[in-house]
């Protein structure tokens, strides 16, 4: 609460929000969502700080009840799911006799759909790891111009299938920020995906990067069908997806940039996009050079009582 009181006063005028525990003794801990302001006076020198505290307690448990249940179902469908794959393998390899051209495409169907389905609860569940807050970063010096020439290479041949240019701009060494190798490349990754999904054959997908002050950005550039500008926010969001006849052609769960958001800003970093429709969009991150300090929580009942405390404080 103080860290959270001083910081209000030093971001001058701007609020600060913090999800603060509170345990006291014989009775479950409750969560508040505190919101703190300085308030200043007439000549701009705050005088105090202002904290509203609401009790999200049950937002919090209703939250957890979703996360565990929404944990549980991805598990048990993925073990089903694993044996319909491995069995189309085995019967479209020849393993249990021949199987005429009509049966092979049905098959080739069964295991797209059943991939399809895969992905999907692969990426509820990494949603789910995301909000819930199960995740920490494994953070390490990560060198963004090897990044970014690790996720081309890996996307060459699905950009080869598409006949669609992917060039890569970035030059190595760009810069190193502090990060979580893994989950960088999952951004990268899942916004040259998204790029070579919505640019049809013959465009091109350009990757850039600049090493700023404060941060480096990395752009990912496509001459694709583009998002409409009242949209333009929205994709972000879980499970939207752009209602076109074009983008509904694709297979997708619509959580891609949700999680891809969520990472960037676990980084301290931001995410936003410039587009225009029939022309392309460019996705822009950028990535501070290193992590925020942790998330602001206080548990009230791990705090040392003050007699604990040496003297003077
Ligand atoms: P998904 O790709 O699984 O549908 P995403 O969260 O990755 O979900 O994207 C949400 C929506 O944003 C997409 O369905 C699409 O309508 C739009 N979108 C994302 N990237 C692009 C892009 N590069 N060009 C055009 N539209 C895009």
């Amino acid at each position: 609460m103080a860290e959270l009181c001083r910081s209000a006063l030093t971001c001058a005028g701007d609020p600060q929000i913090a999800e603060l525990r509170v345990r006291q003794a014989g009775e479950r801990e409750r969560t508040y969502q505190a919101l703190a302001t300085a308030v200043g006076r007439d000549n701009g020198t705050p005088w105090g700080v202002v904290t509203v505290m609401r009790d999200i307690t049950t937002q919090k448990e209703l939250e957890r009840l979703k996360s565990n249940f929404l944990s549980v179902i991805s598990h048990e469908l993925r073990t089903p799911l694993h044996s319909i794959g491995g069995f189309v393998d085995v019967i479209l390899m020849g393993k249990t006799g021949p199987i005429n051209e009509l049966q092979r495409d049905f098959l080739e169907t069964v295991k797209e759909q059943a991939h399809h389905l895969y992905q999907l609860i692969e990426d509820l569940l990494e949603f789910n790891r995301l909000e819930s807050g199960q995740f920490q970063l494994s953070p390490a010096p990560v060198e963004i111009g090897t990044l970014i020439k690790e996720v081309v290479e890996a996307m060459f041949p699905v950009a080869d299938e598409r006949k669609v240019r992917l060039v890569n701009r970035v030059s190595v060494p760009t810069a190193t920020v502090e990060g979580d190798r893994k989950r960088l490349r999952q951004v990268f990754i899942n916004l040259v995906d998204n790029a070579l999904k919505f640019t049809p054959a013959g465009g091109s997908i350009t990757l850039q990067a600049s090493a700023g002050a404060q941060e480096v950005v990395v752009s990912v550039q496509d001459t694709g069908i583009g998002i409409p500008e009242e949209e333009q926010a929205r994709i972000f969001e879980r499970f939207y997806q752009v209602d076109s006849g074009l983008t509904r052609e694709h297979r997708g769960t619509g959580l891609g940039l949700a999680i891809v958001k969520h990472i960037v800003e676990q980084h301290g970093g931001r995410i936003w996009v410039e587009s225009r429709v029939n022309e392309g969009s460019t996705f822009f991150v950028g990535l501070p050079y290193a992590l925020p300090k942790e998330q602001l929580t206080v548990d009230l009942a791990r705090l040392p009582s003050p007699r604990d405390l040496p003297p003077g404080n």
